[in-house]
């Protein structure tokens, strides 16, 4: 199983659902079968009690299962079938755990966040990652997995962890790491332009941010291979050597997500990137075809 893992930084709401739905639309265009897998780093063991005015949509899949709306996206992108189990939450993840440490099951052992509950995630994502959701036999080739909430919040930590364990064991060419980020323009309030560097200074995309959100991913032990910035505008090409520089990642595997009127938009904003490139290149998928008829 080849896993590409989207992880976001910043702020929430950049754009992790639809950026981690969109891959697989230009991956199942190159011929490949995706799944999906969405990690939501909170204590409820799903979305059916939370406040759709908190929360947005509780999307109900075919099994009855109540989650994320995320998980809506992905069905309707990729044209799967998920089950509750495509949608793993803290809450479960415990749920097991514990009800697997009162039936004894840990033999007398201190049960511990590493590696009992980082085990638990491992355990559930492989399992997950090869049941088919689009009504043929055998695995998919590729599960992407989005990881829900922002990199260094406590609450994803175990999830940050398991993941890296699991890129360990599965190895480079199985895995694909693309971290979602935010790429600001600070405006101005409309000063007389006397000093004409300093306003387009103050007009520059940022990049700190997102250097920022980097490496506390490297400091957990994942570097991306993959960024995908999103801001308001496209990325300069200036601002893509500056993050490359600053965040160890090539400038030609910097996406640019900038604002679009609808996100159907997004799967095309990738193809024509060649992000298809760059993920099957990682992945070492190099027989697979380009998306021809991504239109
Ligand atoms: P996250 O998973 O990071 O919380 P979502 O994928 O749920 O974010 O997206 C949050 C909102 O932003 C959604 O309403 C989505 O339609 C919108 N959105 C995402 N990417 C873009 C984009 N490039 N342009 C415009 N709207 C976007």
């Amino acid at each position: 199983m080849k896993y590409v893992l989207v992880t976001g930084g910043v702020v929430s709401g950049l754009g992790k659902g639809v950026t981690a739905s969109s891959i697989g639309v230009v991956l199942k265009a190159c011929g490949l079968r995706v799944t999906s897998i969405k990690i939501d780093p909170y204590l409820n063991t799903d979305a059916g009690t939370m406040s759709p005015f908190e929360h947005g949509e509780v999307f109900v899949l075919d099994d009855g299962g109540e989650v994320d709306l995320d998980l809506g996206n992905y069905e309707r992108f990729l044209d799967v079938t998920l089950t509750r189990d495509n949608n793993i939450t803290t809450g479960k993840i415990y749920q097991s755990v514990l009800e697997k440490e009162r039936r004894g099951d840990y033999l007398g052992k201190t049960v511990q966040v590493v590696p009992h509950i980082t085990d638990a995630i491992k355990n559930w994502i492989e399992a997950v990652s090869v049941v088919p959701v689009d009504g043929k036999e055998g695995p998919a080739d590729v599960c992407v997995i989005e990881l829900g909430g922002t990199v260094g919040d406590i609450e994803s930590m175990p999830f940050i962890e398991a993941l890296r364990q699991l890129f360990f064991s599965v190895g480079q060419d199985n895995f694909c790491l693309i971290h979602v980020s935010l790429v600001p323009v600070i405006g101005v309030v409309g000063e007389q332009c006397v000093f004409v560097c300093v306003c387009a200074h103050a007009r520059v995309q940022k990049t700190k941010p997102t250097q920022h959100s980097v490496r506390e991913l490297r400091a957990l032990g994942l570097t991306p291979h993959l960024l995908a910035c999103r801001s308001a505008q496209p990325l300069l090409e200036n601002t893509k050597q500056k993050l490359s520089q600053f965040c160890h990642v090539p400038a030609g595997n910097i996406l640019n997500i900038h604002d679009v009127p609808n996100i159907w938009h997004i799967p095309l904003l990738l193809r024509n990137q060649n992000a298809h490139d760059v993920i099957l290149k990682q992945l070492d998928l190099h027989g697979v075809a380009a998306p021809p008829h991504l239109q």
